[in-house]
């Protein structure tokens, strides 16, 4: 028997390169600033400077998944074949949906565009979940304006309505909107009021100057009692009780708006996606248009997914319209609750879809489910999602900002550069989208 022990194991250092100034793209605020360390042999993202909480939990829980490059009907395929599948399934398609889109770049989101234009189908967007009602508000009364730097340069009092950023957007308020220095604020803070206003006592709650807690599903009546105000109208005495506000409070409120250089109202899913919806988005919109009589003010929504701005201004620099969109008659034609994807799934109407970095079979309603499992569906996403699995073809792609790069829009339709930390074995949207693309035409001037 040897005696001889074991050679020590040998340390190999990991070879590691500086990513400065990348962005993260997991929420709306796509901060650009990120420093990232990555360990080239292990391709993986060892440090995250300067990345929130939910920044850094996205960067480390990056791993590249060893899967098939696609798979058509759960079996491997190569890329060339799931192009030429996926052609099929939308040229043969009357009425396919082209959903998703806010996890990608605006690059790939330009070229499923043009592929429903072709195919002639549905388009939608994760918008429709979320500010779908702001979408529609626009449309109707326009947005006063501005970006972020704005804020961050000139706000002196905010409104943060129906959103919780401490929790959802954690850097918001260091690098935009409550803490920063600006040009007209240089004490950051000290020169700022916030206000919050929620159903509920939230962490941002702690960050505000002000709290209102207004009663579930009466959004409207305050934002409309605020319009009165800013009118110079006594509101009536029955919004008391309705909204669980005092017209004391909300006067209190109003005259510091009045007095403001420079008001921002920032306004989430809270509103949007409660009573009153498109009306709630559009009482905020025309409260900040009210608002300019008096002094400059403006309202934005806090959009959640990293380039859901990119897919409502893609989609409505292409087709006019931000989501809920029908190019069956060569034409775009925007009707929300029509044309929505859980509307047109339910109803059974859709007879294919593409689907771009988002999981619908996780988070939609269980008919519009039950009828996206049962139609043949194109899937991109780099990971094996629930959509993907009930896919008919599954195409395994590389992520955005982290592997592929392109262009994002941050929630203040500012558009910023990704800058990927690493290479992929996995193609990118932009490129399968293309391919598929590509693929349709030259069948269809073929024929
Ligand atoms: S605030 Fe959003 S974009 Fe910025 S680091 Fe955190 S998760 Fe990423």
């Amino acid at each position: 028997m040897s005696t001889a022990t074991p050679p020590a194991p040998v340390e190999t250092k990991p070879e590691l390169k500086v990513i400065e100034d990348a962005t993260c793209t997991f929420c709306g605020c796509v901060c650009d600033d990120i420093n990232l360390t990555v360990d080239v042999n292990e391709k993986r993202i060892t440090k995250a400077q300067n990345a929130c909480v939910l920044g850094k939990a996205w960067f480390f829980n990056h791993h590249i998944e060893e899967r098939p490059e696609a798979l058509i009907e759960g079996q491997p395929a190569t890329y060339e074949e799931a192009i030429d599948r996926a052609a099929d399934i939308l040229l043969n398609s009357k009425f396919a949906l082209t959903y998703g889109l806010s996890d990608t770049t605006t690059e790939a989101q330009r070229v499923a565009v043009a592929i429903t234009d072709w195919s002639g189908g549905c388009l939608d967007t994760t918008t429709t979940v979320c500010h779908g009602p702001s979408g529609m508000a626009f449309q109707r009364v326009g947005e006063v304006t501005c970006s972020l730097g704005e804020i961050k340069n000139r706000a002196d009092f905010l409104i943060f309505w129906g959103g919780n950023p401490a929790e959802s957007h954690p850097r918001h308020f260091t690098k935009y909107s409550l803490m920063p220095k600006g040009e007209f604020v240089p004490n950051g803070r000290k020169d700022r009021t916030a206000v919050l206003i929620d159903v509920r006592k939230t962490k941002s709650a702690k960050a505000a100057d002000i709290f209102l807690q207004v009663k579930p599903r009466s959004d409207f009546e305050l934002a409309w009692s605020f319009r009165a105000l800013a009118k110079g109208i006594e509101p009536d005495p029955s919004v008391e009780e309705k909204t669980g506000i005092s017209i004391d409070q909300m006067k209190e409120v109003m005259e510091g708006m009045k007095k403001a250089k420079f008001g921002a109202i920032l306004f989430g899913m809270g509103l949007t996606m409660t009573r009153g919806k498109h009306f709630n988005s559009e009482a905020i919109l025309t409260l900040a248009r009210d608002m300019n009589k008096h002094t400059r003010w403006v309202a934005k929504p806090m959009r959640g997914h990293g380039n859901v701005t990119g897919a409502d201004n893609v989609v409505s620099w292409s087709t006019g319209y931000p989501f809920g969109i029908n190019l069956g008659r060569g034409y775009p034609r925007f009707n929300p609750g029509e044309f929505t994807s859980t509307d047109v799934l339910a109803r059974g109407e859709a007879d294919a879809a593409l689907i771009i970095a988002s999981d619908p079979m996780s988070n939609f309603c269980q008919p519009a489910r039950d009828h996206l499992a049962s139609i043949p569906s194109v899937v991109l996403d780099p990971k094996m999602s629930e959509t993907a699995r009930v896919a008919t073809v599954a195409f395994t792609t590389s992520t955005y900002g982290i592997n592929a790069p392109g262009t994002v829009y941050r929630m203040d339709d500012v558009p910023i550069p990704l800058r990927p930390a690493f290479e992929s074995p996995y193609r990118s949207d932009l490129e399968i989208l293309t391919a598929i693309k590509n693929k349709i035409r030259e069948r269809q001037l073929a024929s």
